[in-house]
């Protein structure tokens, strides 16, 4: 676990205990901190989350149990009562010195963000910036962007574990970083920062960080276009001088970012790139892999060492994973494809293309897929954006509404011919129908399976 001594005699309150909520009360715990936790469902709100073994709070396990109308109780001297469940909301947050949310709470509109007027509200990533001093001396890795940051982040990982760095992996990817173990001296965090990451966080100095690409992704969240591009601007802002930046260049936006930072190193993906590796095909991974490679120098490894990491590195799952061939048509999961630019490298990397897509529509067009119109030899739309979806595709291809998942991997079963490929790169969000796009990917994988 990752815990600071600056918190002990704190007081934080901490909204949502899912996992990084639930790690992050038990490293404010565990750096003496003072806790007030809420989560709206009460089986999160367990007593479990106290300190094992550190024998804080023996005898007063009233102090763990929910309140049933919850007032704020007085919290009493440190070690006694040092985690109490009570709404924030219900309470006067003066006096506490931060409201940890997770980055799912969207601070644009919930009521905390009036509430904790004169209260830092952030997330676990400011706190882990705030444990960095108790640490060993470490590198921190920042990376932001639409598209590509858990592929640019796990392939950063894979090349510095490959070349025996101690590294960890963080953020909007993998175990939640406080969780996590303390790395010796030398090792290296890389942190994948989604821009709702950023928004909670204020003194994140990244010895490198990182800004893919921006194109338009989670308006629902922000004014804007240029406060969401705002947003990504912040990492940099963060920064101490002489700590390393690089920006993909490809869009306008991270271009004008990139301008604005002089010592920048700018990174243009080549027209033909080839792939960068067996697992990294396409110009979207030769992006991420360009900028991996970057970063790594950043880092001062050598040419071979990282030659050597980008050419056993794997495909993470549900990014144009190759799942089964059925009948001579492969069936390919790109469920974490959930927006139209995302989709886009998928469909330029097939020939005949039965695409599924649809869900929790992000955009009114699809124009950012269009160079890859001409491969598809049919579409099936499924989830919200259904009929949408259909009524957009129509003048360019066959398209039919499928509904479900199911449906549109039975129909597109029915119609494929040997040599085709059935993708799901649905270029929406999942929520409408699935948890989370990995359970999407995953129902995708059980419908192939169905097929057999
Ligand atoms: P993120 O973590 O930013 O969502 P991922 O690496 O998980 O990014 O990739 C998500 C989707 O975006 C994948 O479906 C992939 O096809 C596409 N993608 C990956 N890298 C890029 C990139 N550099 N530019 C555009 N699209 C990309």
């Amino acid at each position: 676990m990752i815990t600071a001594t600056a918190w002990a005699g704190k007081r934080f309150a901490v909204l949502g205990l899912a996992r990084s909520g639930a790690a992050t009360v038990r490293a404010l715990l565990a750096g003496g901190a003072e806790v007030v936790a809420w989560d709206s469902d009460e089986a999160r709100r367990s007593p479990s989350l106290r300190l094992r073994g550190e024998g804080r709070g023996e005898g007063a396990s009233s102090s763990t149990t929910a309140l049933a109308t919850p007032p704020l109780p007085t919290l009493s001297p440190m070690g006694e009562r040092a985690l109490v469940f009570a709404d924030p909301l219900a309470i006067d947050l003066a006096g506490f010195d931060g409201v940890v949310v997770s980055p799912g709470v969207p601070i644009n509109r919930h009521p905390i963000a009036a509430h904790a007027v004169s209260t830092p509200i952030i997330g676990d990533i400011e706190l882990f910036a705030q444990a960095r001093t108790d640490l060993p001396p470490h590198k921190v890795v920042g990376i932001t962007g639409t598209n590509g940051k858990s592929t640019t982040t796990a392939l950063i990982h894979h090349i510095l574990t490959q070349s025996g760095i101690p590294a960890r992996m963080g953020g909007n990817i993998g175990l939640p970083i406080l969780a996590q173990d303390p790395l010796p001296a030398g090792g290296v965090y890389v942190l994948e920062l989604s821009s709702y990451q950023i928004d909670l966080t204020t003194s994140l100095d990244c010895d490198v960080a990182v800004l893919l690409n921006i194109t338009p992704d989670h308006l629902d969240r922000y004014a804007g276009f240029e406060a969401y591009a705002a947003s990504k601007a912040r990492l940099f802002a963060m920064q101490s001088d002489g700590h390393a930046a690089i920006i993909g260049t490809g869009d306008a936006t991270s271009a004008a970012i990139a301008d604005t930072l002089p010592h920048t190193t700018r990174i243009a993906v080549p027209a033909g790139a080839t792939a960068y590796g067996p697992a990294l095909a396409g110009p979207h991974n030769a992006q991420n892999a360009l900028t991996a490679i970057a970063v790594c120098e950043a880092l001062g490894l050598d040419a071979d060492t990282i030659r050597a990491g980008l050419a056993t590195y794997r495909a993470l799952p549900h990014r144009m994973a190759h799942v089964a061939d059925v009948n001579g048509v492969a069936y390919v999961d790109d469920s974490k494809a959930t927006n139209p630019d995302s989709t886009a490298p998928a469909l330029s990397a097939f020939g005949r293309i039965h695409w599924i897509l649809g869900g929790l529509a992000k955009s009114d067009d699809l124009d950012a897929c269009r160079p890859g119109f001409g491969n598809v030899v049919r579409a099936y739309t499924i989830g919200t954006a259904a009929e949408r979806f259909a009524e957009l595709l129509a003048p360019d291809m066959a398209v039919e509404i499928a509904g479900t998942l199911d449906a549109a991997v039975r129909r597109a079963a029915e119609q494929a011919q040997p040599g085709d490929t059935v993708l799901l790169s649905p270029a929406c969000a999942s929520f409408d129908q699935f948890s989370d796009f990995e359970a999407r990917g995953r129902a995708f994988a059980a419908a192939v399976e169905a097929l057999r």
